[in-house]
């Protein structure tokens, strides 16, 4: 399979923090990859870096074999590298139906805008939300419509952070499958999460970031077997509990 993503040490600081710290990895066409480690690990720097959000201090970004480095957000979301926040951030005095046109308008004009922010809805189960106003949604919605609003840019590639936080066992469940129909649609995935049942259930392969570097990556029963990810990560009593 052909590389979509190309990494090659990544830095990233603030002040002395080294929130990415000389990581390099790949992902390729058609993965869904779950992006894991402890919180303050450089997660969400390393999905700011990729979307064009932070400028890396050093190092080097190929998308489809082409140096993105540095580009800025709007010209990667333009490429087709879309992601959600961890926290929630839609238009709240806008409608589910708007918030998505307004998304989709990147690529569309306006009519078409609309007819693609329609089958999108559908496709993430909000169309009976649509007329709602965002800021009466509750939280499993909102994480529901970012990831709408992600698709409505025609992405090759989604990263999600943290899409699931927050949400009970079944709306969980729902969202394992969307995210597995949306990667059934051709779509690569990188997924921030700290529900393991989740990140087994879905990923192909998984990455340990761990103070800003690239701990292990590797097949999901390896890595979430790994003494190392044990010690920095899941805990002691984890081997345990998961046999
Ligand atoms: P994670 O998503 O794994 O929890 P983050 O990427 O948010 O971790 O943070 C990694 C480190 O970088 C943390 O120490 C955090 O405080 C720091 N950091 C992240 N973003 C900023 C920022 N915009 N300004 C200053 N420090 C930041
Ligand atoms: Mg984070």
């Amino acid at each position: 399979m052909a590389n979509l993503l190309q990494v090659k040490g990544l830095y990233k600081s603030f002040g002395g923090i080294k929130a990415i710290n000389n990581v390099s990895l790949n992902v390729q066409e058609g993965e869904i990859v779950g992006l894991i480690g402890p919180n303050g690990s450089g997660k969400s720097t390393f999905v700011n870096l990729i979307c064009g959000l932070y400028h890396p201090d050093a190092g080097q970004v190929l998308l489809k074999g082409d140096e993105v480095t540095g580009l800025d957000a709007p010209t990667m979301a333009s490429k087709g590298v879309a992601r959600t926040f961890q926290a929630s951030r839609p238009f709240l005095n806008l409608t589910v139906m708007e918030n998505v046109i307004i998304a989709a308008l990147l690529h569309e004009p306006l009519l078409q805008a609309e007819k693609k922010a329609m089958e999108i809805i559908k496709f993430t189960g909000l169309d009976k939300y649509k007329n709602i106003k965002c800021a009466s949604l509750p939280v499993e919605i909102r994480k529901r419509l970012d990831i709408s609003r992600a698709l409505a840019i025609n992405p090759c590639l989604i990263m999600l952070d943290e899409a699931m936080a927050g949400l009970n066992p079944k709306e969980m469940e729902e969202g394992i499958e969307l995210v597995r129909r949306i990667n059934q649609e051709g779509i690569t995935v990188i997924f921030i999460e700290h529900v393991i049942k989740a990140v087994m259930a879905l990923s192909h392969r998984i990455i340990v970031l761990n103070q800003g570097e690239l701990l292990i990556e590797g097949d999901p029963q390896t890595v979430i077997n790994d003494e190392k990810v044990i010690k920095a990560y899941l805990g002691d009593g984890f081997a345990h509990v998961t046999n």
